[in-house]
């Protein structure tokens, strides 16, 4: 029998965001992979194995999928957002091009989902109504050095940046750090938004200013969009803000 892995992003926490190709993606799976809070969500299927590992292990748990796998099983393996937004897909590739031959002739298939970045703009607004990027502030996997050029990079050319990882345990500063940085380049007035554990029970999202933004607690469920010079926000009388980007440029950043 030939075996078969699909790498599924759960989207950022409610089951109705989930898309229906991911659902069907864990049904036909006989063994789930992945972090043990993201196989949680997953309903219980009779017959399916679970296999939770650490946060951190990605390589060895996209290997032992592949092993799975080659061995002729249906396997899965789960991540939040997106597989392929600093998450599994790419694990699951380093791995199948390090790894023996065997692990080229099966299907992979990569279900997509909706990432963090998506699931807090759409929350706020539209503030990735015009060009923008993403930067993880973890400096697990690059140096802090990197991730201060490229944040540098972004706010001079102009993008709305999505911050993931704001906040490790190990470094408690960087988020701050970072937004000190930018707040270099970007006026104080610059809008920022933070989302926390978006699509759950205890979701909050802020909307704040560059000025003010460091003084504001984040954690690993936070995603923070910082906004460019162009990035509005529209104050509403009993209602939520609106913060967006217009399509249009018109600073030359
Ligand atoms: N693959 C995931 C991202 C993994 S990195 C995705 O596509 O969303 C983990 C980071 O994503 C967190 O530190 C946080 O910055 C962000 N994140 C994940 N889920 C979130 C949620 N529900 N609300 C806000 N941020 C979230």
């Amino acid at each position: 029998m030939s075996g078969h892995l699909s790498v599924i992003g759960l989207g950022p926490g409610a089951p109705e965001q989930i898309p229906p190709q991911a659902s069907v993606a864990l049904a036909e799976a006989d063994a789930l992979y992945g972090y043990g809070p993201y196989l949680n969500r997953v309903p219980a299927r009779p017959g399916q194995t679970r296999h939770a590992s650490d946060n951190r292990e990605e390589g060895v748990r996209a290997a032992a999928a592949l092993r799975h796998a080659a061995q002729g099983g249906r396997v899965a393996i789960v991540s939040g957002g997106d597989p392929g937004v600093f998450a599994m897909a790419a694990s699951v590739c380093e791995e199948i091009e390090a790894g023996p031959d065997e692990w080229r002739r099966f299907d992979v298939k990569i279900v997509p989902g909706i990432t963090a970045m998506l699931a807090v703009a759409a929350r706020a607004g539209a503030p990735l109504g015009h060009d923008f990027c993403a930067i993880s502030l973890s400096d697990n996997l690059k140096p802090w050095e990197l991730i201060l050029k490229r944040l540098d990079a972004a706010a001079e050319a102009g993008f709305v940046t999505a911050l993931y990882n704001p906040v490790s345990q190990a470094r408690p500063w960087q988020l701050v750090t970072a937004l000190m940085r930018i707040a270099e380049r970007l006026p104080a007035t610059t809008p920022v938004i933070y989302g926390r554990a978006v699509g759950r029970s205890e979701e909050s999202i802020r909307v704040t200013t560059l000025a003010e933004a460091t003084s504001i607690e984040a954690d690993m469920a936070t995603l923070v969009i910082v906004g460019s010079a162009e990035t509005r926000v529209i104050a509403r009388e009993g209602r939520e803000t609106l913060v967006y980007t217009p399509r249009a440029a018109k600073v030359m950043a």
